[in-house]
């Protein structure tokens, strides 16, 4: 079944608001098999909104619009679908109690225009609007299907929850599910080199990998009757992933770095502290999301300058003077120093160049080393981050984190 998603108001053209409705729209269809292959937004204007019906109902079988539902002259959607239909709108007696109701609560005398947001079709099924006064409504004409949801989010997503998500989860009778296979350590093109006969031959489910916030995710997305189904046609993806990836997976499902950080730490009664540089607190912040990190989490120092990294850490002056603040033993020194301070079974360190400016030949903006001191040894890794300096301080942060994974 294929919908669209027509979202109706000259303030979404013009960008006085943000048209967060189409994106959750497009999300709740997604999750219940519907098929969004177009989305399109209109202006409060007869002509160009018919126009848009034709289209679109020319395509797919159904049309959900936002907006233009409210009393005043310029919410034309519902007359304008049932002129498309070929309808014509008769008062509906529960809507105008439930109009009547509405005002008599908030004190305020219903008008004439209002009233004419109780008129629908006689064969609509109308939905009620429990957050405001425009009703919703499923029109239908043969096979084709109009439906109209008021524009403001608090109104339409209640409303497309109670009435209009089951009643097309009814009609396609299958659900979409997804699951993300989460990667460090493995840029994009290298996962979907290793994996591009997989993902070329796969239509039911569909691997698709995708970069956010410094990491690479694969969506496995099945589409099935039901959600056993469509768990089993995805689980033995997961495994073939597994094996062709092997450790740069640090997660199956929507957990994030640091839990699985935290619950390691916490499971092997690790304590842990850390001393940064460049990432400047991003570390500790990472960590600290986790609740319940204080059983293992002891210290986070930020030692920007040279002067902190000696006086808080005991990074020795000949290292800062003969490798510098953005070295390898610095790094291992700023790691060492907060572990043997306050006396944790881990100390790890950041320091790098984050930019965008401060670098050299040598040392180039985005050179980042990471010190680890555990199980009584300590070392540094050294890697260059692309990006601007928060996705450099990103990728610095999840580098070192997943570190200990490994
Ligand atoms: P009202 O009864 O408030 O007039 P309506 O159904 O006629 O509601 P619109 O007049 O089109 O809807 O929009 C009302 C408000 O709803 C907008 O000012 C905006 O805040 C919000 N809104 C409308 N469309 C969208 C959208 N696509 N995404 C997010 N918010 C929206
Ligand atoms: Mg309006």
């Amino acid at each position: 079944m294929k919908a669209e998603i027509i979202t109706v108001g000259t303030e979404i053209l013009l960008g006085d608001i943000i048209n967060t409705n189409s994106q959750y729209l497009a999300k709740e269809l997604a999750s219940i098999g519907v098929d969004v292959y177009y989305q399109s937004s209109v202006g409060d204007n007869e002509e160009r909104l018919l126009k848009s019906f034709e289209e679109s109902l020319g395509r797919s079988d159904i049309v959900i619009t936002t907006g233009g539902l409210g009393p005043t002259s310029d919410d034309i959607t519902k007359e304008v679908a049932c002129k498309f239909f070929n309808q014509t709108p008769v008062l509906h007696k529960p809507s105008l109690q439930n109009i009547e109701k509405y005002f008599k609560k908030m004190n305020i005398e219903i008008s004439d225009s209002n009233k004419k947001q109780a008129y629908f079709p006689e064969n609509a099924m109308v939905l009620e609007n429990k957050n405001g006064t425009a009703p919703g409504a499923i029109l239908k004409n043969n096979n084709k299907i109009i439906i109209i949801l008021p524009g403001p989010p608090k109104e339409m997503k209640p409303m497309f929850e109670e009435f209009v998500k089951p009643y097309l989860q009814d009609k396609t009778k299958s659900v979409l599910m997804s699951k993300n296979i989460k990667i460090l350590g493995m840029g994009e093109s290298l996962v979907e080199k290793n994996l591009i006969d997989i993902i070329k031959e796969q239509n039911n489910p569909t691997i698709a990998p995708y970069v956010k916030e410094g990491e690479v995710s694969l969506r496995i997305t099945a589409k099935a009757k039901t959600k056993n189904e469509a768990s089993s046609l995805i689980e033995p993806f997961v495994d073939k992933i597994k094996e062709r990836l092997g450790n740069c997976i640090y997660a199956v499902g929507d957990i994030n770095l640091e839990d699985v950080i935290a619950n390691m730490l916490i499971d092997k009664n690790m304590t842990i502290s850390v001393a940064e540089s460049c990432t400047g607190g991003m570390v500790s912040s990472t960590l600290i999301n986790y609740p319940g990190i204080s059983k293992v989490f002891v210290e986070g120092c930020v030692t920007y300058s040279n002067e902190a990294k000696r006086e808080r850490l005991g990074v020795k002056k000949e290292t800062l003077d003969k490798y510098g603040a953005v070295s390898e033993e610095t790094a291992k020194e700023m790691a060492y120093g907060i572990a043997s301070k306050f006396n944790t079974n881990i100390g790890i360190s950041t320091t790098g160049i984050a930019g965008p400016d401060g670098g050299s030949e040598k040392k180039p903006v985005g050179l980042v080393y990471m010190g680890i001191y555990i199980n009584g040894k300590t070392y540094a890794i050294g890697q260059i981050f692309n990006g601007d300096r928060q996705m450099i301080r990103l990728r610095a942060t999840k580098t070192i984190l997943n570190e200990l994974r490994l």
